[in-house]
């Protein structure tokens, strides 16, 4: 354990919070990325259902407004969340590196009188603290550099397949509400929704994955992602196979 009192650690983990938390920019940043890349996954996924079935869609077709609203805040509340895990991550690193610090410590020569020996203690003392800040930074710097490698790709993952899965239900209720025709080689009783992949770990979603309902009832599906690492998704199926995009 490092030789540092209780104050100086709470005052150092709110340093470390201030330095190299996120700002209020950054967390804008990120919340505009996240709701980026749901809009372009509703797009997508809502432009393949459309393919499958055989419909014209405006080349510039956008998902309504009601539903941009809500990815935007959704994306602002998942942005916060990221900062506020980012934020208490660190500051548990804080104090597990310092549970774990071990100071070289140099002792001040026992020579002279009391006054020098004070100055020396108070000097090494100084010297200490950098090194335990040093030690700390560089400790940051590669957590961070690995926190950030899987953190990225996972809040990627879970936004796309999100903003796939509200575009694929806004398209099966547009269907519902008569307002897409599909095409005149579609019969739209053959239309059939698959969850995708077979597999799935023994959780929630095993009771779904692999199987195909009929599109009137899509609503009994539950929305995908349905935990953290899932891997689920709604393809739309004519005649029980998928129509690739071109
Ligand atoms: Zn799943």
């Amino acid at each position: 354990m490092a030789d540092i009192s209780a104050p100086q650690a709470q005052a150092l983990t709110k340093r470390v919070g201030t330095a190299y938390g996120f700002t209020q920019a950054t967390e804008d940043h990120i919340a505009q990325l996240i709701y980026q890349t749901r809009v372009d996954a509703i797009i997508e996924s809502y432009k393949a259902c459309a393919h499958t079935v055989q419909t014209q869609l405006a080349p510039d077709w956008m998902p309504p407004k009601r539903l941009l609203e809500e990815q935007a805040r959704i994306a602002r509340d998942h942005a916060a969340s990221v900062s506020e895990t980012f934020r208490e991550s660190l500051a548990s690193q804080v104090k597990q590196f310092l549970a774990s610090y071990q100071p070289t410590r140099a002792q001040p020569q026992d020579q002279g009188d009391n006054q020098d020996d004070d100055d020396d203690r108070k000097v090494l003392a100084g010297l200490a603290l950098i090194a335990l800040r040093a030690a700390l930074a560089a400790h940051l710097a590669n957590w961070m550099q690995d926190w950030l490698g899987w953190k990225a790709p996972q809040v990627a993952q879970v936004e796309t397949c999100s903003g796939d899965n509200a575009g694929t239900t806004l398209f099966l209720d547009d269907l519902s509400n008569n307002y897409i025709q599909v095409g005149d080689n579609v019969d739209i009783t053959t239309l059939a929704i698959a969850v995708v992949p077979e597999e799935s770990s023994r959780d929630f979603c095993s009771d779904f994955a692999g199987n195909v309902y009929a599109w009137v009832d899509y609503d009994l599906i539950p929305d995908f992602p349905a935990h953290v690492g899932c891997i689920h998704r709604k393809l739309l199926l004519v005649n029980g196979v998928l129509q690739e995009m071109p």
